[in-house]
Formats: C-alpha cells, sequence, structure tokens
C-alpha cells in the first residue's frame, strides 16, 4: 500500500495556502493525500449580497477543484459551521474515525501554537487533531463503537503543522509551487475578499522567505513531530 497522509483542515482553502506545494509534491512522490475539511467556511466573505448557506456550497465546489489540482484523492467535508468549531467528543470523535479509516502515516494540520492572532478554527482543530491521533486512534478502548463497525486502531507518525511560528522543516515546493499557485486560484470566493492582491507574487514571496533560510528557492515550513508512543 502506497504510504498514506491525512491533511486535516480547517476551512477550505487552507491545506493550499499552508501545505499545497508539500501536498503535490508528496502526490508525484507516489504517496496518497486525503483532506478532511472541518468547516464548511459560510463566514467567508465580505460580499454583501451572500449568504452563508450558498457561500458553502460554492466553497465545497472550490475545495474539491483545488484537490483535483494537487492530486488529492478524496475529500471528506465534515460540514461544522466557520467559526464553529468546539474541543468536543464528537469533533474528536471523527478525526479519530478518519485516522482509523484512512490509516495514514502522517497527518498535516494546522498549528494550533501560533501566538496572538490565530482563527479559534485553527487553534482548534490543530489541537483537537493532535489529541485524536494521540492517545485516542491508538487505544482501542477510545470510541469503541469504531471496532464494532470494523475500524481498527492506528499509530500516526508524523504530523507536519503548516503556519508555525518557529518551524523545523523545509519543504523544496520549486517544482510544485506552479501547482500550488493554480490550486489557491481556485479559491476565487477568497480571492475576490482580497482585490488588488496579486496571489502568485505573495505565495512566491512567502515561499522564498521560508526557502532563504536553507539555501532554498522556494519552500513550505512545517513544524515536523515525530509521535513517540
Ligand atoms: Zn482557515
Amino acid at each position: 500500500m502506497s504510504e498514506r497522509i491525512l491533511a486535516i483542515c480547517p476551512h477550505p482553502d487552507d491545506a493550499e495556502f499552508g501545505a499545497g506545494g508539500a501536498i503535490a509534491k508528496w502526490v508525484s512522490e507516489g504517496k496518497e493525500v486525503f483532506y478532511a475539511i472541518c468547516t464548511n467556511g459560510d463566514k467567508g466573505t465580505t460580499d454583501p449580497k451572500m449568504t452563508s448557506e450558498r457561500l458553502a456550497e460554492v466553497r465545497r465546489k472550490e475545495q474539491q477543484a483545488a484537490a483535483d489540482v494537487l492530486g488529492v484523492k478524496e475529500v471528506v467535508f465534515l460540514d461544522y459551521p466557520d467559526g464553529g468549531l468546539e474541543d468536543t467528543p464528537q469533533f474528536r470523535g471523527d478525526l479519530v474515525r478518519l485516522i482509523r479509516y484512512y490509516r495514514p502515516k502522517a497527518v498535516a494540520t494546522a498549528d494550533p501554537y501560533r501566538k496572538y492572532v490565530w482563527h479559534r478554527d485553527h487553534r482548534i482543530t490543530g489541537r483537537v487533531a493532535l489529541d485524536a491521533i494521540f492517545p485516542y486512534a491508538r487505544d482501542r478502548l477510545s470510541y469503541p463503537e469504531h471496532e464494532a463497525a470494523g475500524l481498527k486502531p492506528h499509530k500516526v507518525e508524523d504530523i507536519y503543522f503548516w503556519a508555525a511560528d518557529e518551524p523545523n522543516l523545509y519543504v523544496d515546493i520549486t517544482s510544485t509551487f506552479g501547482q500550488k499557485v493554480r490550486a489557491i486560484r481556485c479559491h476565487l470566493s477568497q480571492i475576490k475578499n482580497h482585490p488588488g492582491l496579486d496571489v502568485e507574487q505573495r505565495a512566491r514571496q512567502r515561499a522564498a522567505d521560508w526557502g532563504k533560510e536553507k539555501g532554498i528557492p522556494l519552500a513550505e515550513a512545517f513544524y515536523h513531530v515525530v509521535v513517540p508512543f
């Protein structure tokens, strides 16, 4: 079986901005990448005529298109409301179930420990994903209904946190940067919120800044955790 990576994303678009280049690279190396999109992104608009209902629908399509550009194998939408995530047994159970179902070697998600201004959904997703990985998905008596449904416990080995304040891993995305930009451009409803923003220029600047540290032309930066137990 190919090595699998599960990206656990707070909103539609977070994976592309944070890890789109690395995801395309992992796919090009023969790894299988799966997405879990936690919220439906139904608050992300400046358009006075947009409704939450319509926006959720638009963003679902945008997310699927972006995932297709990167070669992501499957996208699961958990459909929590944007800004509505809480650290609950239900949300944790959703992530545990997906980890036990896809059985990824690695999980990529938002760093929950970014200081000061940080979206609550990013903080909660990162933290709950970490809890779901260890110890819940590993322990068969946690969420025992999964075992009854045929899902065995699973141990994730690596976690890659995007948007980390102090990254310790730099992925060379020079060869997949174009794909990252094409994937970001799928999120038209979000780009429209920032008129005048040059998406490619902004992404290139950020990737160049990340790469400078390690002498890589274009990079994405992560905080990599090896799960010890
Ligand atoms: Zn987000």
